[in-house]
Formats: C-alpha cells, structure tokens, sequence
C-alpha cells in the first residue's frame, strides 16, 4: 500500500478548516490527519481532536493551553499553543501538505516556514501572497515547493490550466458574485449594518472574508493572490462579476481559446482538488443541473462605488510592500467595522489613506514586509479613531 498522505490543517476550527476535515475524513485510506490549530477557539478545537484523533493540535492562544491539554489528557495527542508552535508543527517529518486556512497576516510566518521545511502548500489563507507573493513564490521556486490553490476563483484557473501549463496565458477572468451588496448606490450603502453586509448570497463563509466580498475587497485581494500563483502581469488579469457563482474563472490563451471551470459554489471541491492533485477522487457532492439555472449573467463590476478593487489593482502595480499596506489597513478597517466603530464605506477611505499615506519599501525583505504591516496597522488604527 502507498505511504498516506499527512495532512496538517491550520485554522481547522474555520469555514475552510472545518470542510476541510470533512474532505479528509472521506478518504481514510488516502489522507492521515496530522495536525490541527486554531486561534482562540478551544472549545471545537477539542471537539475535533476527540473525533478525527491528529497527532498534534496547537491553540495559538496561550491562554486556552490548559484548558485544551486537561480536555486531551486521555488521548494520545500531543497539545501546543502558542504562535511559534504553530511554526514547528508544519515541520513535522509526518507533515506532506500544509493546508493553510487561518485567516489574514498571520498566515505568512507558519507559510515560509512550511516552505522552507519543503512541505506541498495548498494555500486557502490568500493573504499570505499578498503581503508577499513574491518572498512566498520565490522561497517556493527555490525550495522546489508546489502551492496548490484552495480560493475556488484559483483552482478553476488551475484546473483549466492541467495538461496547458506549457501555453502562455494571454489573460484570465476571476470571476466575482458582486456580493450582497451588487448594484447598490453610494448614498445606500452609507447606512448598511454589519448584519447586512454578513449575509452573502452564494456562499457560506468566515467573517472576515465576507466583509471583503462585500467591499469587494476579496476580489482585489484574488487578483494580487491570481497574480503570484500564475506569475502574471497585471494587464493580464480581469474581474466579471457573474452573480450566480457557477463559472468559477476563465483562462483565455494566446489563441483566442477560453476554457472555464463551473460547478455549484461548494469549496469542499476546490479544497479536495488542493489536496489529492493530479487526481480527482469520487464523491456525493450535489451535481449542478442545467434546468436550475436557466441563464448565467455577466456584468462589470462598480469600480466607483467599490473602491477596493481599484486600490488592488494600484498595490499590484506599485509592488514592493504597497499590496502589505493595504492588507494590514484592511485587516484594521474590516475589525473596526465587525466592531461597529466605523461604517461600511469608511473601510475603503481608510485602505485607500493608508497606502498613499505611507512610504512603501521597492524590494523588500522578510523584515520589511513585518515592519510595514505594524505601521500600516497603526496608521490605520489612528483613522479608525478620528
Ligand atoms: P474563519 O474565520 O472561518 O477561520 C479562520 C481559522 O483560523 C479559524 O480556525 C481560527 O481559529 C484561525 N485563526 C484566526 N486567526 C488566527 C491567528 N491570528 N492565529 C492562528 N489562527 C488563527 O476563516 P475562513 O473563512 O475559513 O477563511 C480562511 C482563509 O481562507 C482566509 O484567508 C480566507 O480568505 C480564505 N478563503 C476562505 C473561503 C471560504 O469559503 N471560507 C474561500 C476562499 C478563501
Ligand atoms: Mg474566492
């Protein structure tokens, strides 16, 4: 019999974490669960080690250590918290992919890690190649690391690019559901609540990147992560916003050619791809009928009203940390906005004051990216407050 696949998930309390255990508990013969982490949510992170029994969970904060080790006493579970915990546990001999579903900046240290350990990454936390796709992208050439994408919008790329990755890609089409928001005017959604906003039409996800889908703010953080995964150029990347979410994105070749991926919006998919590439394995997911979806429609996304995408598209083209600023500004606006301290159209005022209000780094360094995304959280921080 084939070695099993040793899967750690970090962030496995999340959206993508807890479907992807879902994944992997269908296929006891092809994966075995290593490890697990989750930030502050104990409760379910023991809950699951009882059920799936990893070989290691890691609460990242300290505080809940106790609680988790008591809970586990009786199990044969190793139990760590802590942040630089996190770091190890990906580093593991056990360890082959590193499914990285923990949610904003705090992805990157465990990713380079994982990396540098030459672990396989399939990489939900976009994030991480925004702040810095190009450290990321270059620590994986070099260390012979392939990244696997998980954000459905990418592995419909990847999937039309199986069997074509020797074709040049002319252009590619991430496509956007346009949130609950679609259509509205400024003055509208000046008085929109967090509840509003928390209600996506098509999918069922964390807060964080609701908030972001309805900004729009995730398909600007989708086209920076679209950039890094398939070494493209801005030009060479579009937004359709196509509000039943059944073409997942499309790939235009150099001849004129245009292959799409499509499917009912479910990501155990895109995660199960991730994870058993090149292979596709069996499963009971519902099947996409026609008859339900008399017409797909496609329109342009509102560049005026949804301003984030066009601060995106400004960080990629600047480089360097800019893409790092506007993440950790967003990451404030979006916190500040679940907090109620801010409206819903103060939180692309903010990203779009803190990236042209700081001195961005051209060529960066690890340390740079860390140092700009305390700044930018601090400036951005100060705007909340005003
Ligand atoms: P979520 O908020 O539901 O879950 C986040 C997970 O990370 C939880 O397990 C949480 O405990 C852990 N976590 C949060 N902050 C942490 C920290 N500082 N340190 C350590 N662990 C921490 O988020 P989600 O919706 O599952 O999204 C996870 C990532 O996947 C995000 O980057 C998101 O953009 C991306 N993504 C999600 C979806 C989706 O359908 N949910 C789709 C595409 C991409
Ligand atoms: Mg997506």
């Amino acid at each position: 019999m084939t070695q099993k696949k040793g899967i750690a998930i970090l962030g496995s309390t999340g959206s993508i974490g807890t479907q992807a255990l879902e994944v992997i508990a269908a296929y006891p013969d092809f994966f075995d669960l290593q490890v697990i982490t989750a930030g502050k949510n104990a409760d379910l992170l023991i809950e699951q080690a009882l059920k799936f029994q990893p070989n290691t969970v890691v609460i990242s904060d300290e505080a809940q250590y106790q609680k988790v080790k008591t809970a586990l006493s009786k199990e044969d579970i190793h139990v760590y918290a802590g942040d630089e915990a996190l770091c190890q546990v990906v580093e593991s001999n056990d360890v082959h992919t590193v499914l990285t579903a923990l949610v904003g900046y705090a992805g990157l240290k465990p990713t380079l890690r994982a990396i540098y350990a030459k672990k396989t990454i399939a990489l939900a936390n976009k994030e991480t190649l925004v702040v810095a796709g190009e450290l990321v992208t270059r620590l994986a050439r070099e260390n012979g690391v392939n990244i696997y994408p998980v954000d459905s919008e990418h592995s419909a790329i990847f999937q039309c690019l199986v069997g074509e990755f020797h074709n040049k890609i002319e252009k590619i089409y991430l496509t956007a559901s346009g949130g609950p928001f679609r259509g509205w005017t400024e003055e509208q959604l000046k008085t929109v609540k967090k509840e509003q906003a928390l209600k996506h039409p098509n999918w069922s996800m964390g807060a964080k990147i609701t908030i972001d889908s309805a900004t729009l703010m995730n398909k600007g953080l989708e086209v920076i992560e679209a950039k890094w995964l398939f070494n493209l150029k801005p030009e060479e990347i579009d937004v359709i916003v196509h509000p039943q979410s059944i073409v997942h994105s499309l790939v235009q070749f150099q001849d004129g050619s245009m292959k799409a991926q499509m499917g009912l919006p479910d990501m155990k998919l895109p995660i199960q791809f991730a994870l058993t590439f090149p292979d596709r394995f069996q499963t009971d997911f519902p099947r996409f009928n026609f008859m339900d979806y008399p017409q797909l429609t496609f329109e342009k996304p509102d560049r005026a009203v949804f301003k984030n995408l066009d601060l995106a598209f400004k960080a990629m083209e600047m480089g360097g940390t800019a893409a790092c600023i506007l993440n950790a500004a967003n990451e404030v606006s979006v916190e500040a906005f679940l907090k109620d301290q801010i409206q819903f159209l103060d939180i692309a005022e903010i990203n779009e004051k803190t990236m042209l209000g700081l001195n961005f780094v051209p060529n960066p360094a690890y340390e740079d990216y860390v140092e700009s995304d305390l700044q930018a959280r601090a400036f951005a921080q100060s705007l909340v407050k005003k």
